[in-house]
């Protein structure tokens, strides 16, 4: 998934902690093989290779992924779309720096994406592609729902306290430690990711931020982020940084996505229909950066700055 995972946990002893990672990093790997488009044999990748000529059935799994990243496609009117990837390939987002594409070339990579053009038959637990050179892009999706798999997975095996993160962007906060309100994760400053800009407890939840200081390139002295509008095909300005806690680790994923495409105000809109979510929308660029509170559990310290926000 082109990032790294990492586990802290509570066991009775060593030997229990080691088996325990054991089956975390085996259940990660497992998903590795089932969604990474780097590589080639993943699903997604055959899925990609075959589904533009024809429908490809899936596994039970990936179908109910694909499902549910296309039902988080319609509530967010678009702004979450995992059939971005001929996008992210054109602006060289995919093993690459960043770059800005021909307009043929863009032209072409819109033409190949759309999340009204993958069709998905239930009954046949088929996916379709409806333009040709296609290409899906869990890149948004994928990291959180590792992280949920891997939380069943070991709540089912007696752990009752961890605290598991894919990059340090996505965290899912299972239990809390002992004698402790819950696992504190904070989120850093978008100009600064040694510093904090709020930190949170959290037990039985999951907190994901898009738009790490690493997901930028600079062209001609303008910033852009590898997050893509899909309904313009242009990488998204103006948002720095969206960090959004939720229930589970594949919604907090897509809905900081989603609300770094959305914006404050729209998504905003989309938190309130989903109800239980909070999020931190930092906006705007260079040195005037905003800071918009959604439902925040905790304090703000402003970006750029160590002052508090009157909030
Ligand atoms: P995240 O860090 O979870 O926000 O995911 C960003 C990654 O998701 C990008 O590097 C792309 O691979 C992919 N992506 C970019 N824009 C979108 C979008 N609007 N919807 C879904 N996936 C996207
Ligand atoms: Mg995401």
């Amino acid at each position: 998934m082109g990032t790294s995972f990492e586990v802290y946990l509570y066991a009775p002893d060593g030997r229990r902690a080691r088996e325990l990672f054991q089956v975390a990093f085996d259940e990660i790997e497992r998903i590795e093989t089932a969604l990474s488009t780097y590589r080639a044999t993943s699903e997604i990748s055959r899925i990609n290779a075959h589904a533009a000529t024809g429908p490809v059935t899936t596994d039970p799994e990936v179908f109910q992924l694909l499902t549910e990243s296309l039902r988080w496609s319609r509530r967010s009117g678009g702004a979450f779309d995992i059939t971005v990837g001929r996008l992210v390939e054109a602006w060289g987002f995919f093993r690459g720096e960043g770059r800005y594409p021909q307009p043929e070339e863009l032209a072409r990579a819109r033409e190949a994406s759309g999340w009204a053009r993958m069709v998905l038959d239930e009954a046949e637990r088929s996916v379709r592609f409806l333009a040709p050179g296609m290409g899906l892009d869990l890149g948004a999706v994928g990291k959180g729902y590792a992280l949920d798999r891997v939380a069943r997975l070991l709540r089912e095996l007696g752990v009752g306290a961890a605290l598991l993160n894919a990059g340090r962007s996505s965290y899912f906060a299972l239990g809390r430690p002992p004698d402790r309100g819950g696992w504190r994760i904070r989120v850093p400053d978008p100009l600064d990711p040694d510093r904090t800009i709020s930190s949170v407890e959290l037990e039985d939840a999951s907190l994901s931020t898009s738009g790490s200081a690493e997901q930028y390139f600079e062209l001609e002295g303008r910033r852009y982020s590898h997050i893509l509008d899909p309904r313009t095909g242009h990488p998204v300005q103006g948002v720095a940084q969206v960090t959004v806690i939720a229930a589970t680790a594949t919604e907090s994923d897509v809905l900081s996505t989603a609300l770094f495409v959305l914006g404050p105000a729209k998504g905003e809109a989309l938190l309130q229909e989903v109800g239980g979510a909070a999020a931190l929308v930092v906006t705007g660029t260079g040195d005037e950066l905003q800071v918009h509170d959604i439902n925040w559990p905790g304090t703000v310290d402003r970006p750029g700055t160590r002052r508090r926000t009157g909030q």
